[in-house]
C-alpha cells in the first residue's frame, strides 16, 4: 500500500480491528518515510445476485430501491435509522447466502416483508398491502388479526 501523501511503498499498519459487524476491516497505517498515518478499509467484494422481474426481465439489484421501499413504509414511524439500516444489510445478506445468481423480485419482496414484521407493525402492514395487494377489507383484517396473533409481535397501540 502506497503512502498517499508521499507516495513511499513503505507503509507498516499499527491497528487492525472488525468493522460494520465484522463485514470490513478497519487498518490504521503509518508511512515509514513522511510519517503521516492513515486509514484504510477492506471489504470483501460480493456480488449480488440479479433481479428477476414480474415480466421476466432482469436487473441488477438495487439497494437504494430497496431501501426506498422500506423508508416509504417506515415514514413517520419510530424506527431508528440504525435499525434500518441493520435490516437492509440484513437482507442483503440473506439474499446473497442463497448463493443463487438469480432471484425472484417477489422473493426480494418476502423478506422486507420479514424484516419489517420485526421492525414495525405498521410499517409491515402498509408495506404487505401494496405488496401483496389485498383483494378486499376481509383479508387485509385476516392479515392484521393473524399479527395480532403472534406472540413475539403483540398489537400495540397506535401513539
Ligand atoms: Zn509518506
Amino acid at each position: 500500500m502506497h503512502c498517499p501523501f508521499c507516495g513511499s511503498q513503505d507503509t507498516r499498519v499499527t491497528d487492525s480491528r472488525l468493522v460494520a459487524e465484522g463485514d470490513q476491516v478497519r487498518r490504521r497505517r503509518q508511512c515509514a518515510s513522511c510519517g503521516e498515518r492513515f486509514t484504510t478499509y477492506e471489504t470483501a467484494e460480493l456480488i449480488m445476485p440479479r433481479v428477476i422481474k414480474a415480466d421476466d426481465s432482469r436487473e441488477d439489484f438495487n439497494e437504494v430501491k430497496l431501501r426506498a421501499g422500506m423508508l416509504r413504509a417506515l415514514e413517520k414511524r419510530p424506527v431508528s435509522a440504525e435499525s434500518i439500516e441493520a435490516a437492509v444489510e440484513r437482507i442483503r445478506q440473506r439474499l446473497r447466502a442463497r448463493g443463487e445468481r438469480e432471484i425472484d423480485a417477489r422473493e426480494i419482496g418476502g423478506e422486507v416483508m420479514r424484516a419489517l414484521k420485526r421492525l414495525d407493525q405498521v410499517a409491515y402492514i402498509r408495506f404487505a398491502s401494496v405488496y401483496r395487494r389485498f383483494q378486499d377489507l376481509d383479508e387485509f383484517r385476516a392479515e392484521i388479526d393473524r399479527l395480532a396473533q403472534e406472540p413475539e409481535f403483540p398489537a400495540q397501540d397506535e401513539q
